[in-house]
């Protein structure tokens, strides 16, 4: 049996070198969705992960999908620098991300799936296949990101899950797919499971926007991870009831489930952009309440062991 690894911009990486992993977090964005809150200087990207990796974080997992300003280049750039492992995405978001006329509304399953497989299999789109001839990038994908909306999936969302799913099980990668405030988590996991996707390589993420702890044992015990990644945004609720939340669904039986992201999408919460609270807050303010309320063993599952497991390369169905 060959040792478990993962894909990351440089190449594959043995899963027990991953260290702390931040499972959803990005370091380069540009969405319609947010006007004036992207993020693209290199310099600043690679600050902002050096202060990350200060605070104790491992591996970084970008979870910028096609045509969100994803840049497999700079994204090799600052792993190379820095020397922070970086898996990338490829995978399409909900329709909010994309502006009217985007080729991503109308495209065929079999063009969104073709797309996500070349990301995966040779090397990313290096402009998000604006122009389909171009070279690819080096950098490989190493997972895939999908979305749905509040309380529903388009037909377009549809589509594009179903190609997310195509892609998962020819690449071997897992999918993330972003909730609407936490919301139909039980859906998205029937499409996905419904196109032959295994319920362990579906993750559930910013299911904290609706810090549920019966609900989320009930998705949990379907095999499906779930990943929080709302620490520090206290306009939502106290940093308390997210703690309250992860003691919860571990005892109810759900620890191995569970993945810490950040989910850094405005460039107003980057502190070298001049925002806050920044890529250290998970590790420096957060992580530490974890630990004194279920333990460094219990803590320390969900910041390595998990993840490793989630984001495993595994052999194409
Ligand atoms: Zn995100």
């Amino acid at each position: 049996m060959p040792e478990p690894q993962v894909m990351t911009v440089t190449g594959p990486l043995r899963t027990d070198a991953l260290g702390v992993v931040d499972a959803h977090d990005h370091l380069f964005l540009r969405t319609p969705a947010l006007p004036g809150d992207e993020f693209d200087d290199l310099e600043r990207s690679t600050a902002e992960a050096l202060e990350g990796r200060a605070s104790g974080i491992g591996t970084i997992v970008d979870m910028t999908p096609i045509g969100l300003g994803r840049r497999p280049d700079l994204l090799r750039a600052v792993s190379e620098r820095t020397g922070i492992p970086i898996v990338a995405a490829t995978g399409y978001h909900r329709d909010a991300h994309y502006p009217d006329g985007h080729w991503v509304h109308d495209a065929a399953v079999e063009t969104l799936a073709e797309r996500i497989v070349r990301d995966l299999a040779i090397g990313m789109h290096p402009t998000d296949w604006d122009d389909p001839d171009a070279a690819p990038d080096a950098a490989r994908a190493g997972a895939i990101k999908a979305g749905a909306s509040y309380h529903r999936a388009s037909e377009s969302e549809r589509r594009r899950l179903e190609a997310c799913a195509i892609g998962s099980l020819r690449g071997g990668v897992a999918i993330l797919v972003h909730t609407e405030v936490g919301t139909f988590g039980h859906e998205i996991v029937d499409i996905l499971t419904g196109h032959g996707v295994e319920p362990h390589r579906i993750i559930l993420a910013h299911l904290d926007r609706n810090p549920d702890a019966e609900l989320h044992a009930e998705i949990a015990a379907r095999g499906v991870y779930l990943e929080y990644d709302t620490m520090g945004r206290t306009k939502y609720r106290p940093d308390s009831e997210l703690v309250d939340l992860i003691e919860r669904v571990a005892a109810a039986g759900h620890l191995d489930r569970l993945l810490l992201g950040q989910d850094i999408g405005r460039r107003s919460m980057l502190r070298a952009y001049g925002g806050g609270p920044g890529m250290r807050y998970l590790m420096e303010r957060f992580v530490p309440r974890v630990r004194r309320r279920i333990g460094d063993d219990a803590t320390d599952a969900i910041l390595v062991t998990n993840p490793a497991r989630a984001f495993a390369l595994e052999p194409a169905a």
